[in-house]
Order: structure tokens, then C-alpha cells, then sequence
């Protein structure tokens, strides 16, 4: 991987050739933007470029044996950190304190081979507190020929002096003719009609993981559940709310994907409700059933509704007992109703 086989991300792929061209690489970088468009990616093609053997490259020739070892993450100079749960049954994944004292130690000595220590945390804002305090440590006093990078899709959730002492790279979603390409880069025998890839570009909110990762029919059931809800859920119906809430409460794991998809049909409803034009329309092969439905409730409705899924979002992000606030979610649907 290489700047020029990551695809988009112009303005961040400028702000790193620059850097390598005048000799003004910072210390520290912070990619942030949200997931999958492409912050690791540029990140180790970055740590290639920094350690390639061609002279003064401004992109990995991602040939070399610096550029293979960092594609095999076996350079000696080449550190990856991502968040791993400490038990199998664990809600979050970590990074903990022992992993950047191991690091530090490390940091400590001359590039081993190549020319810059490279560093890259993935998911740095699940560093604890510990680790993020004692990583504080060698922001602040960065040891000599090393490139810290920071890649965070909530950059909210890292501690102000962290982001503070890095140089911050804005990484935007990737445009669906992007999406597009990269589907038609996956191997033949995943590939699928037109049709269904086409489906998933419209849907992926240019993020490559989530149009890779949808199992077709299964979304397609789960669309079809949630729409049942929203077509019926009322203050007359509260099995409805109190069945729901039980089922997807336990389901940690689905229920974000639950409650995108939820968010996804209802703000295609509103722009059924509103009239506008059917371009856009994420779910355009269930409007038989989402146009009576839109009918079915006032535009407000369905900004009410798409405000009671988002604040559920943010509050279960923060360990709220899911079932409480999912319970909650559906009595606000009511009310909007
Ligand atoms: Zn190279």
C-alpha cells in the first residue's frame, strides 16, 4: 500500500508528500474522520515512505525490503498498537498501559534499520487512562527520529493535551465513485451482480467496511423487522416497545448496526414524507412498502424519531443500561406519533 494506491484523501495524501518534500515532518499526527476511508492505510504508507530505500521517495515504493517488512509488520522499526479486549467476554477493546511502557522501552534506542521509528496507535481513544497519561509522556518529549501516529474515528474521546501536541489530519468520507472502485478490486468470486453492488455503494456512507461487511439478505430481514416497528409501534401496542427493548438490549455487538439501519429507513421516510426528489434514497428497493408508511405519520414525526435514535446512540456509547434507553427510544416514537 502506497499514498497512490490509497484511494481519495487528497488533501491529507498533500499535507504528508509536503512534509517529505521539505523535510517538515512533525512528530505527531492525529488522522481522524470517521471509520474505514482510509486512515491506516495512509498511515503505514506513510511509515513505508518515511523508511523507503529509493532516494528522497515521496510515496512507498512498496517494492523494497523496507517497504515489504512494514506491509509483513515485521520491520524492527515499524510499531503497531491497536486496542485488544482483555477477556473474551470483555464489552470493549483496550489499550493498556503495559503496551505503551513496552513501547517506550523500545523508542528509547536509534532506528534499528531504517531511517524513522514509526508509530501508529489505531483506535486511539480506547487507550485508558493510564496508558494515555504515560503516552503524554513521550508526546511531550519525543524521542529522536520517531513519527507518532494518532488514528481516531472519536477523536472526542482523547484527552485534550494528547490532541493538543499532535498535528491534526481531517480525513473525509470517501466519494460512492471511490466505493465503487474499490468493490471492483475485490476478488471475482465474492464479486455480485450490479445491482447488489450498486446497492451496497449507495449505502455505505462512504465507509469501505460497511460496504463490504453487509450480509445482503440478511440486512434485508432486519430492514423489513425494523420497518414493522415503525409502522406500528404506539402507545396502544407497548408489547411492541418492551419486546424490542428485550430483544436487541443483550445484543451489544448488532445493536449499533440495529440502530444505524433504524436511523437510515427513517430518514429515508421523512424524505418520502417530505416529497423530495428519490435520488437519494438509501433503501430505494423497499419503497413499495416505505411509501405508506412515510404516509403513515407527519414529517416531524420522523425528525422526532430520528433525534430519539440518535441521542439513544450517544447515550449507549457511554455504558447506559441498553434495554432502559432502548424502552425509552420507542416511547419517544409513540409520543411523536
Ligand atoms: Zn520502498
Amino acid at each position: 500500500m502506497s499514498f497512490k494506491s490509497v484511494l481519495g484523501q487528497l488533501q491529507p495524501k498533500r499535507i504528508l508528500t509536503n512534509a517529505l518534500q521539505n523535510s517538515s515532518v512533525a512528530h505527531a499526527y492525529l488522522f481522524y474522520g470517521q471509520e474505514s476511508i482510509g486512515k491506516k492505510k495512509l498511515a503505514i504508507a506513510f511509515a513505508k515512505a518515511l523508511n523507503c530505500k529509493e532516494t528522497d521517495p515521496l510515496d512507498a515504493c512498496d517494492e523494497c525490503a523496507s517497504c515489504l517488512k512494514i506491509e509483513r509488520r515485521i520491520h524492527p522499526d515499524f510499531f503497531y498498537i491497536e486496542p485488544a479486549k482483555s477477556t473474551p467476554t470483555s464489552r470493549e477493546a483496550v489499550i493498556k498501559i503495559e503496551e505503551i511502557r513496552e513501547l517506550q522501552k523500545k523508542l528509547a534506542y536509534l532506528p534499528y534499520e531504517g531511517k524513522t521509528k514509526v508509530v501508529v496507535i489505531d483506535s486511539a481513544e480506547l487507550m485508558n487512562v493510564q496508558a494515555a497519561n504515560s503516552f503524554l509522556k513521550t508526546l511531550e518529549e519525543p524521542p529522536s527520529s520517531t513519527v507518532l501516529i494518532l488514528i481516531s474515528s472519536n477523536p472526542h474521546r482523547l484527552l485534550p493535551t494528547l490532541i493538543s501536541r499532535c498535528q491534526g489530519i481531517q480525513f473525509h468520507r470517501l466519494s460512492l465513485n471511490d466505493i465503487r472502485e474499490i468493490l471492483k478490486s475485490q476478488p471475482q468470486e465474492e464479486r455480485e451482480s450490479l445491482t447488489e453492488s450498486e446497492f451496497r455503494v449507495n449505502r455505505s456512507q462512504g465507509s469501505v467496511d460497511r460496504a463490504l461487511a453487509e450480509d445482503l439478505a440478511e440486512m434485508e430481514g432486519l430492514r423489513e423487522q425494523l420497518l414493522e416497528v415503525l409502522k406500528n409501534v404506539s402507545f396502544d401496542r407497548m408489547d411492541i416497545v418492551f419486546g424490542f427493548a428485550k430483544a436487541w438490549a443483550r445484543q451489544t455487538e448488532q445493536l449499533q448496526i440495529v440502530l444505524n439501519e433504524l436511523l437510515g429507513l427513517i430518514r429515508d421516510l421523512a424524505l418520502y414524507r417530505s416529497g423530495c426528489g428519490q435520488s437519494d434514497i438509501q433503501n430505494a428497493n423497499l419503497s413499495a412498502t416505505m411509501i405508506p408508511v412515510a404516509q403513515s405519520h407527519s414529517l416531524k414525526t420522523w425528525l422526532d424519531r430520528f433525534n430519539a435514535v440518535r441521542n439513544t446512540q450517544i447515550a449507549l456509547s457511554g455504558n447506559a443500561n441498553a434495554q432502559l434507553f432502548l424502552e425509552n427510544m420507542l416511547i419517544e416514537f409513540c409520543e411523536a406519533a
